[in-house]
């Protein structure tokens, strides 16, 4: 994957089309469009689209439109419009004009019309069959529709008709007139408009023929001076029916490009699916912080910062690959570091009692990020009965267990050095608390014992310490390419990802905000979740604080 990370002086293919283009005069301004069908939520292949999109126009003179390509009236809604919305200005952009389709409507229409006009367009009566039918093979020409040839009269008064809704769904549809015999099956008579009976959620009922995406988008850029339309490979076979569209309707010719779609290992990016993960309730919603989409990751406590460096680092591709999730975790890891609160949190407690401690009300204080100099401090109660974690603790340690032992010192994180010197055990020998001493001397900030200690553990006062809920998070699905497996990529969901701790938090996280990041100490990186309320905690677990995956270079 090296060749495909982005080097600071090279240019991408479309930074350097862009700039011929302006040294050449061609454009005193690039104008690009990020167009989504409202009928889902955003994924993190749709980040790197943005990224690309309103980067290339921040880079270059010009601006980008947020336009909603809603030409499909059974899938989409509001609900979507308003979440795409919010998530492009969480990832920190803000578009020049917000657009839609829709609302060309009349103008493609008469776009429509005008195909007709000069005959360049036809209604057909087949059913959707028999022009599948009629359409051939990559090497076998298609035949030419029983309608094909029926006049400009004649296709002006059905057309008229099919807008005024005289048929029913499916029974006609507008094609264009171009050549069945094309080596590129999409210019074989492509369909244009067809019919549907369907409730807009911006038009109403005011329509009941629809055009297609090939009569809509190219058209949309057209109207809208789009001088760079940015699109993924899928589309290359569209350009040919884009340009012939453009070039027929003449009309402000717009270009499209295209750059290879963005997929990151164990999880899938593609709406539909995503969609039936949430209808069929395999997570929450489609901001479950398992999920791919931006609102999934932003629950999750993933920073916008960190999904831009991970679409900058990932480029832009003319070839398709999967991108390893751990370069995301990895830049979402690296952010956090830098602005995490750090906290302490104890998920399996065991109780240690201070048997020569007497200072209870004593409170510590420790800094709020050792990264960030600006980070200020926070009060921390110590205690006479502390939690540490159970797995900071052997009976019998090996060599070299630099924690919590029968007779071994070790520091507790901005606190005191202790030693332990017995372990209470219940009837069935279970260890219940352990007895230790402190040294008064080991304050941290103060520590005047001459003592050094190699380890050091989080804790948290055992009468002052909050419960929380924990929710930790593993892959979504088994497997890298859920897609590409036999059968539903829906056998390959992980059943346990999902995994919820009560933990005991530190009292200073009880004032915790959607906004804020944290480092548990020791733990991972962690965030308050959107389902938390004023009587309960609720943390996300956002990512672990290392992992194998290193950056390639
Ligand atoms: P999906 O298959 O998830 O529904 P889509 O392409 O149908 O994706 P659109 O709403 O049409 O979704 O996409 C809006 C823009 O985002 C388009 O320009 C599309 O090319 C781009 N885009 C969508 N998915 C990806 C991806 N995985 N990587 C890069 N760009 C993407
Ligand atoms: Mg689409």
């Amino acid at each position: 994957m090296t060749e495909e990370i982005k080097n600071e002086e090279q240019l991408n293919f479309l930074e350097e089309i862009i700039e011929a283009d302006l040294a050449a005069g061609k454009y005193q301004q690039i104008i690009a469009r990020f167009p989504p069908e409202p009928n889902g939520y955003l994924h993190i292949g749709h980040a790197s689209s943005i990224c690309l999109n309103f980067g290339l126009t921040k880079k270059y003179p010009g601006y980008t439109n947020l336009r909603f390509d809603d030409t499909n009236p059974v899938t989409e809604d509001t609900e979507y419009v308003e979440s795409i919305k919010a998530d492009i200005r969480w990832l920190g952009f803000e578009w020049k004009n917000e657009l839609y389709a829709s609302d060309y409507f009349d103008t493609l229409y008469e776009y429509a019309l005008k195909l007709i006009q000069k005959g360049l367009a036809y209604v057909d009566d087949s059913t959707s069959d028999e022009i599948a039918s009629m359409k051939g093979t990559p090497t076998e020409a298609g035949k030419n529709s029983l309608y094909r040839n029926r006049s400009i009269e004649e296709n002006l008064d059905l057309f008229t008709r099919m807008k005024n809704g005289e048929f029913s769904d499916g029974s006609r549809t507008l094609r264009a007139k171009i050549d069945m015999a094309h080596i590129n099956m999409l210019m074989r008579d492509p369909i244009l408009y067809r019919i549907k009976h369907a409730h807009h959620h911006r038009t109403g009922d005011k329509w009941c023929i629809y055009p297609m995406y090939d009569m809509a988008h190219g058209q949309s850029d057209s109207i809208e001076t789009v001088s760079h339309s940015i699109c993924t490979l899928e589309f290359v076979p569209h350009r040919e029916l884009y340009n012939w569209l453009i070039e027929k309707l003449e009309i402000y010719p717009s270009h499209q490009y295209e750059f290879a779609r963005r997929n990151i290992n164990y999880t899938v990016t593609s709406k539909r699916k995503l969609l039936q993960l949430v209808t069929e309730k395999h997570v929450t919603g489609w901001d479950d912080p398992r999920m791919p989409t931006i609102s999934g990751m932003r629950r999750r406590g993933y920073t916008a910062e960190s999904i831009r460096e991970f679409c900058d680092r990932i480029g832009i591709a003319k070839r398709e690959n999967i991108v390893d999730v751990g370069l995301l975790e990895f830049c979402v890891r690296e952010h956090l570091n830098k602005i995490a609160l750090r906290r302490m949190v104890v998920f399996h407690p065991l109780k240690v009692v201070l048997s020569n401690y007497s200072g209870d009300g004593e409170w510590l204080e420790s800094e709020n990020n050792p990264e960030d100099p600006n980070g200020g401090k926070r009060k921390i109660p110590f205690g006479r009965e502390l939690l540490i974690e159970q797995e900071d603790f052997m009976e019998n340690p090996p060599k070299k267990y630099f924690r919590l032992a029968p007779g071994q010192m070790v520091r507790l994180k901005s606190a005191y050095i202790i030693k332990c010197e017995e372990v209470i055990k219940d009837n069935n020998g279970n260890i219940v608390e352990l007895h230790c001493t402190y040294i008064p001397e080991s304050k941290s900030g103060s520590d005047t014992s001459g003592i050094n200690v190699k380890g050091t553990l989080h804790w948290v006062s055992a009468k002052d310490a909050i419960e929380a809920e924990v929710r930790e998070y593993d892959r979504l699905f088994k497997v890298e390419n859920p897609s590409s497996e036999d059968g539903d990529f829906k056998d390959y969901i992980n059943p346990v990802s999902l995994n919820i701790v009560t933990a005991y938090a530190e009292p200073a996280l009880t004032e915790s905000s959607i906004a804020e990041k944290f480092q548990f100490i020791r733990k991972g990186y962690y965030c308050l979740d959107t389902d938390a309320t004023s009587e309960k905690l609720i943390f996300n677990k956002t990512v672990g604080l290392k992992d194998g995956w290193k950056p390639a270079h």
